[in-house]
């Protein structure tokens, strides 16, 4: 057990450092961020935040030897140099989880090797999608493997115009072709577990993306209790064949046929666990400290249920004119919580904080959800 007083290191400076910082700190650890491009919101309220790339390894030899244990908030984070700090210190989750899911070419053999059902794909060898492309049949879609996040890197094809726009889009990256799912809503899991094997997961969380980026996620999730029940034992599957330690979120489709298919895996705190600050037992990123440091895991029982609302960078444009959001509609609701990230540039797309709203059932929180949104 790594107890309260000990420095937590965190790879990634974005908004999940910042709240897993913030949990941390109420546990009594001490954090240390370690990002590339600084001042970042994570560092805004760590004990101490280091500037250097990822690439350099004495950086991060010397960020590893102040910590007692190293996570990290952020995938893309190249693991050929992370390789220097598992010798020093504990990293979790461990290196080869990271290795996987940072990549979908990797990530889709990983399911398709432990049987954990998947959307239909073909891997697009030597940058020419068109072998996969028929293989999985159309509709479709092209992710590239790498570096892909919130539908970036993604096209969806209907038809042969499609696919000869996007053989030149794609042209000499490595991607895979996904059969499209016709899916009657998106759903995800987070499953904590400690190095003992112990595991939790939280309650289903229904996610609504807008343009590809989390829009809404409604606990608990407005499914059938055996696709609950489904995404969770998967979700556990998977944390427990991967061997993780810490936090990893599974977004999954709940299929117009009753089927529950694993979109992606991602082994750190996720936006559609956001709502657990404010509606669960315990918060996915007091989860994430207790697991890494080898606490007794927090209870997951959803508190009452809860909707969260990413707020965007958009909130701060009315067509061109940049406003300041209207804060006070938010912070007049007795059962709302306002979660603002400290990033001082807003810009379209990019998050920048998020509420919740809580109530005695799911359609109440979402309908008043939906109205402080277009008020803000
Ligand atoms: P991803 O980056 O893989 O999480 O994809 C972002 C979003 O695109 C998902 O949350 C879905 O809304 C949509 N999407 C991705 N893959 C598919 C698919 N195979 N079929 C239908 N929708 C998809």
């Amino acid at each position: 057990m790594i107890p309260p007083g000990k420095t937590l290191g965190i790879l990634g400076g974005g908004q999940l450092g910042r709240m897993l910082a913030q949990a941390a700190q109420t546990l009594g650890y001490r954090v240390h961020v370690f990002e590339p491009a600084g001042p970042c919101p994570a560092g805004a309220v760590a004990n101490h935040e280091v500037n250097a790339n990822y690439e350099d390894t004495a950086a991060l030899t010397a960020f590893a030897r102040e910590c007692a244990v190293v996570t990290y908030e952020f995938e893309n984070i190249p693991s050929g140099p992370l390789a220097v700090v598992a010798p020093l210190v504990p990293l979790h989750p461990r290196a080869e989880v990271l290795h996987i899911t940072q990549n979908r070419q990797r990530e889709k053999a990983w399911l398709r090797a432990h049987g954990i059902p998947h959307a239909r794909y073909a891997e697009a060898l030597d940058g020419d999608i068109a072998p996969a492309v028929a293989e999985v049949g159309l509709p479709c879609v092209v992710k590239t493997a790498d570096f892909g996040y919130d539908g970036k890197g993604q096209m969806k094809l209907a038809d042969a115009a499609d696919v000869e726009r996007a053989a030149a889009i794609f042209r000499g990256r490595r991607c895979v072709v996904e059969s499209w799912v016709e899916f009657a809503c998106e759903v995800s899991v987070i499953v904590a577990r400690s190095a003992g094997g112990e595991a939790r997961a939280f309650p289903v969380a229904e996610n609504i993306h807008t343009h590809h980026i989390l829009d809404f996620s409604i606990v608990p999730a407005r499914v059938d209790a055996a696709v609950a029940r489904t995404a969770g034992q998967l979700a556990l599957a998977i944390a427990d064949q991967l061997g993780v330690v810490g936090l990893i979120a599974v977004e999954m489709f709940a299929t117009t046929a009753g089927e529950v298919l694993v979109n992606e895996l991602a082994p750190r705190p996720h936006n559609s666990g956001h709502w657990s600050i404010d509606g669960c037992e315990t918060s996915q990123f007091e989860q994430h400290v207790r697991a890494v440091c080898g606490l007794p895991l927090g209870g997951v029982a959803v508190r009452e249920p809860t909707v969260m609302v990413n707020i965007l960078g958009d909130a701060w444009f009315a067509g061109d004119v940049r406003r300041e959001p209207n804060w006070g509609v938010i912070l007049a609701e007795p059962r709302a919580r306002l979660h603002l990230y400290g990033k001082a540039e807003p810009r379209p797309g990019r998050k920048m904080g998020h509420f919740t709203v809580r109530a005695a059932t799911v359609e109440a929180a979402l309908a008043r959800a939906r109205e402080l949104k277009a008020k803000l």
